[in-house]
C-alpha cells in the first residue's frame, strides 16, 4: 500500500495542492497557465519512472580512488604520499594548538572570552542568545566581518590602505569558482591563463562555470621545464609578454601545486614587471601562505610586490584549509584589489550576489576561529610559530629523502640530480617519476603517490618511514630502468 502511495500520482491530489490563482500577483490563472505548470494531466494512474536512469556513473577522481585503495591496503608499512593534507611526525592529522584554543575560547561559557568576541563582532541584545554564548545567526552576505579584516591583513599587511572588495567563501575552491564567475560576467572578452601544470581543480572549477564552458580547460602558459623540474622563467615571461593586454593570469602565491616549484624573489620581480608592463590582471591562488618558507610575510612576496609597483587590479583566492589545518571547516575568502573605493563598493555588491546564487552564505564556525586567531595578537604569534614548525618539518623530511636517494646512488629517470627536489618547496614536488614507477611503488611497496603526474606529497613522510620510502623508490626506479 505504501509503495502504491509513493509510486502513483493522481490528478486529484495535485489539483488539491495547486492554488487557483497566482499567489504573487493575485491574478486568476488561465487554463493554459495551469497546463504549463503541469498540474493537469491524464486521470489514469501514472507509474513513477526512474527519470534519472540515463545518468552515467563517472569514476572517482584519481586521488579519491587512491585514498580508498590506501584505506583498504593491509600492509602495515603503507605510506600515503598522495593526499595534500598535513600530517605530524607520527603520521597523524594535526589540529593546530591555536585552533583548539580559539575554539575553546569562543565556545567557553565564562564571560571573559565572550567579551573579546563582543569586541570583534559587537552584538545587540537581540543577537545575543539567552545563554550569552555564540549565536548561530546568518553571518550576512559577505560572511564574518572580523574574519575578512584579518584575512586581508594577512595577505596585504597591516594598514595596507588598499581598496579591497572581499567576501568570505567556502574555502579556496569556492573562492576560485566565484572569481571565475566574476571574470566571465565582467571581463567576458578576457582569457584566463593558468600555469602548465596547475592544480587540477582549477580546470575543473572553470569548466563548471557557465554551461558553454563545460569540459573546457583553461589555456596555459609555460611554467616548468619538465626535463629539469625547475622553473622555466624565460618560457614563462615570453608567454606572458605575448598575451593580449588585460588578460587574466593565474599564479600560485607559493607552494605551487603540483610541482613545488616557486620563483625566487628576483624571478618574482621579473614576472611582476611583465604583469605591470602588459597590463595583465593577476589572479593569485593563496592556498599555502606560511607553510612554505615558514613566514607568512615571505610567502606573500609576489602579492606585496604587485601592490608595491602599483598593479591596479589584483584578485586573490585565499584558503585557510592548509595553513590553519581547517580542511573540513571550509574557510576562505575572495579579495579584489580595486583602483578606487567606488569600484571596490560596486565589486563587493556583485560578489555578494555571486555567492548568493551558489550557496547563499558561507559557514560561520571555522571563519570565527580563523578570524579570532588573526585578530588576537597572542594567538596570531602562536599560530605563526606553529606554522613555522610545520614548514620546518616539511623541509626536514624533504632533505632526508633527497639525502637517502643520493646516498644510495639511485638513478633518476630524467638524469637530473635528486637534489632538485630540495630546491622545490611546500607540500609537493614533481618527482619526474613516470607512472609505471608510481604504480610499482603502490603495488609492490604500498607507497602511494599520484601516478599520472609523479607528484609526491611530503606530508605523509616522517623520520620513521623515510628510509623505507627511499628504498622503495630505489628498487622501483632500478626495475623500471632495468639497472
Ligand atoms: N588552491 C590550490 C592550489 C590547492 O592546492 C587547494 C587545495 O588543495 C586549494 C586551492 C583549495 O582548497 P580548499 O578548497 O580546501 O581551501
Amino acid at each position: 500500500m505504501s509503495d502504491q502511495l509513493t509510486t502513483v500520482v493522481t490528478k486529484k491530489k495535485i489539483a488539491m495542492s495547486a492554488p487557483k490563482d497566482d499567489s504573487l500577483t493575485g491574478r486568476k490563472r488561465s487554463r493554459k497557465d495551469r497546463i504549463d505548470i503541469g498540474d493537469e494531466f491524464d486521470d489514469e494512474s501514472t507509474p513513477a519512472q526512474d527519470v534519472l536512469e540515463h545518468v552515467a556513473e563517472i569514476p572517482d577522481d584519481v586521488i579519491l580512488r587512491q585514498m580508498r585503495l590506501f584505506r583498504d591496503d593491509a600492509n602495515p608499512k603503507k605510506v600515503d604520499l598522495g593526499v595534500g593534507a598535513y600530517k605530524d611526525d607520527e603520521g597523524r592529522s594535526l589540529v593546530f594548538g591555536t585552533v583548539r584554543k580559539a575554539e575553546v575560547l569562543l565556545t567557553a561559557s565564562h564571560a571573559g572570552p565572550m567579551r573579546i568576541y563582543d569586541e570583534l563582532q559587537p552584538r545587540t541584545e537581540a543577537t545575543r542568545p539567552k545563554d550569552g554564548l555564540l549565536d548561530k545567526d546568518y553571518p550576512g552576505m559577505r560572511g564574518v566581518g572580523f574574519f575578512l579584516s584579518g584575512a586581508q591583513t594577512l595577505l596585504f599587511g597591516e594598514d595596507h590602505g588598499l581598496h579591497v572588495a572581499s567576501v568570505q567563501t567556502v574555502a579556496g575552491s569556492a573562492a576560485c569558482r566565484i572569481a571565475f564567475e566574476l571574470f566571465l560576467r565582467f571581463l567576458p572578452d578576457m582569457k584566463i591563463f593558468a600555469p602548465n601544470p596547475t592544480w587540477g581543480n582549477h580546470h575543473y572549477l572553470w569548466s563548471e562555470t557557465y554551461a558553454y564552458h563545460r569540459g573546457a580547460k583553461l589555456p596555459e602558459y609555460q611554467y616548468i621545464n619538465p626535463d629539469t623540474l625547475t622553473l622555466d622563467l624565460e618560457g614563462m615571461t615570453q608567454n606572458l609578454t605575448g598575451l593580449r593586454r588585460g588578460s587574466i593570469v593565474l599564479f600560485h602565491l607559493c607552494g605551487h601545486n603540483p610541482t613545488g616549484v616557486d620563483p625566487n624573489k628576483a624571478q618574482w620581480d621579473a614576472i611582476a614587471d611583465v604583469v605591470k608592463e602588459r597590463s595583465l590582471v593577476p589572479f593569485i591562488d593563496a592556498a599555502y601562505q606560511g607553510l612554505v618558507s615558514g613566514s607568512t610575510e615571505d610567502d606573500a612576496y609576489f602579492l606585496r610586490k604587485l601592490v608595491e609597483i602599483g598593479v591596479p587590479t589584483i584578485v586573490v583566492a585565499q584558503s585557510f584549509s592548509k595553513n590553519m589545518g581547517l580542511y573540513g571547516e571550509r574557510v576562505g575568502a575572495l579579495h579584489v584589489v580595486c583602483e578606487s573605493e567606488e569600484t571596490a563598493r560596486k565589486v563587493t555588491s556583485q560578489l555578494k550576489m555571486l555567492t548568493r546564487g551558489i550557496y547563499s552564505m558561507p559557514p560561520i564556525h571555522g571563519a570565527r576561529i580563523a578570524g579570532y586567531i588573526l585578530s588576537d595578537p597572542t594567538l596570531r604569534m602562536a599560530w605563526e610559530e606553529e606554522l613555522r614548525a610545520a614548514s620546518l618539518r616539511l623541509w626536514k623530511v624533504r632533505s632526508l629523502l633527497v639525502a637517502e636517494l643520493v646516498s644510495m646512488g639511485t638513478p633518476h629517470p630524467l638524469g637530473v640530480d635528486w637534489s632538485v627536489l630540495a630546491s622545490h618547496g611546500g607540500m609537493f614536488s614533481y618527482t619526474g617519476l613516470p607512472a609505471e614507477v608510481c604504480y610499482d611503488l603502490r603495488e609492490e611497496h604500498s607507497v602511494y603517490m599520484v601516478p599520472a603526474t609523479g607528484r609526491l606529497c611530503f606530508c605523509g613522510l616522517n623520520e620513521g618511514n623515510v628510509v623505507y620510502v627511499a628504498e622503495a623508490i630505489d628498487k622501483a626506479v632500478r626495475r623500471h630502468m632495468e639497472i
